[in-house]
């Protein structure tokens, strides 16, 4: 399973949340503490971000193919990348699918970001006409965002009863709100004074963390958290 983490809250350098935490994504990429399935997540990494310097609302996508920890030229930028809402991901690619910088999330539709923790059979989802690669995440990406991301937890319950051994935690973000879903991996969520992060799991010891339990939808806007049960559990 790959790792992501979500910030929504003041802005904030990439630098901050990805790389500098103790046990951040950085971290995460070669020894992750939670993960169920994959010893690291070194077959890439991707992150996006919004900014009001950006053209109508669209987010700014770095991705790569290769590990987090070896990409020096973005350690050197993270630090002025700065944003009130970010979605970023470290890959461990599921055997058969493609080591390349558009299988890493994180995908999108022009205006959302969109990750995922997991695996799902291609053959329970319509053929993919406007994904970004053929691995399994981005052919979920693509029907996630046909369906609508107001019906992400309807989408994600109903594909994970076409395929029950799918994996489906979805982390997503519009750049004023940030969705996840638990669907068969950890997710953490902290409270903070100047924020909210959602992440796969918990980038440092604080005492706010809180688990997210398997099978619910996460909302996080303007500061709020609200947990849903998704159908199915
Ligand atoms: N199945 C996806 C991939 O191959 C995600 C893998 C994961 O979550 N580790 O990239």
């Amino acid at each position: 399973m790959c790792r992501h983490l979500g910030w929504l809250g003041t802005p904030m350098s990439v630098h901050s949340l990805v790389l500098a935490p103790p046990n951040g994504l950085l971290v995460q990429s070669y020894a992750p503490r939670r993960q169920k399935h994959g010893l690291m997540n070194a077959d890439g990494w991707g992150v996006g971000f919004y900014s009001p310097e950006l053209p109508a609302g669209a987010p700014a996508r770095w991705r790569s193919a290769a590990p987090l920890w070896g990409d020096a030229s973005f350690a050197s930028v993270a630090p002025v990348l700065t944003s009130g809402c970010v979605v970023a991901a470290v890959r461990s690619a599921t055997i058969g699918m493609p080591i390349e910088a558009a299988a890493c999330a994180p995908f999108t539709d022009g205006r959302w970001l969109l990750s995922h923790n997991g695996i799902v059979d291609r053959a329970v989802l319509p053929a993919p006409t406007d994904a970004e690669s053929v691995v399994d995440s981005a052919v979920l990406a693509a029907h996630i965002f046909a369906r609508g991301m107001d019906r992400l937890g309807e989408t994600v319950a109903r594909v994970g009863a076409a395929d029950p051994n799918a994996r489906l935690n979805i982390l997503a973000g519009d750049g004023t709100r940030l969705l996840a879903t638990t669907w068969g991996d950890t997710l953490s969520v902290l409270r903070r004074p100047d924020g909210v992060v959602v992440a796969s799991e918990p980038y440092d010891d604080h005492p706010d963390w809180t688990d997210v339990p398997d099978r619910h939808l996460v909302e996080i806007y303007d500061g709020q958290v609200s947990l849903t049960a998704l159908k199915g559990s």
